[in-house]
């Protein structure tokens, strides 16, 4: 695996497309905003999304904004990410400008065992059934970055962070 970290040598400029893993220690009752009310057993939870642009909507400047507590409800995944009881344990990324979030939250969803949420969480602004979804099986966080390696390996070059 190629631990690097993803280095942003102009800035916040980088686009690409990213899984992160968060992890429940406790169970949590959260409201999705109006697509209402889920109940999240402990586990991991994983929410693939796309930046494609510059500075705050830069792959840079969108990771760190799902590493921070304290921000403004915008996304599905800011109520989770937002939420003291959730854990940001690590990201995977691919650097490309190309729209690969579907295909990858495609991808993922079939190879791991994953389980949706709620119907369109994390999908507002593509036909996909969820981006947010609760890993199923029973594996560690090794076992599982693994896994997200080979899927992302399928279509490039990814980097952990
Ligand atoms: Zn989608």
């Amino acid at each position: 695996m190629n631990l690097d970290p993803i280095c942003a040598s102009e800035g916040e400029s980088m686009r690409g497309t990213y899984t992160v893993i968060l992890k429940c220690k406790e169970p949590i009752r959260i409201r999705f905003g109006r697509l209402g009310r889920a109940n999240l057993p402990t586990g991991y939870y994983l929410y693939t999304g796309s930046a494609l642009g510059r500075g705050a909507v830069s792959l840079e400047g969108r990771l760190a904004r799902h590493k921070r507590r304290s921000k403004r409800m915008k996304w599905h995944v800011d109520y989770l990410t937002s939420n003291s009881k959730c854990q940001f344990k690590r990201a995977i990324c691919l650097v490309s400008s190309d729209r690969l979030e579907c295909k990858i939250n495609d991808s993922l969803s079939t190879k791991l065992k994953v389980q949706p949420i709620l119907a369109h969480l994390g999908a507002a602004d593509c036909g996909c059934r969820t981006h947010l979804v609760r890993v199923s099986q029973r594996s560690g966080l090794a076992n599982l970055l693994a896994q997200l390696w080979t899927v992302y390996s399928l279509f490039g070059n990814p980097h952990l962070v």
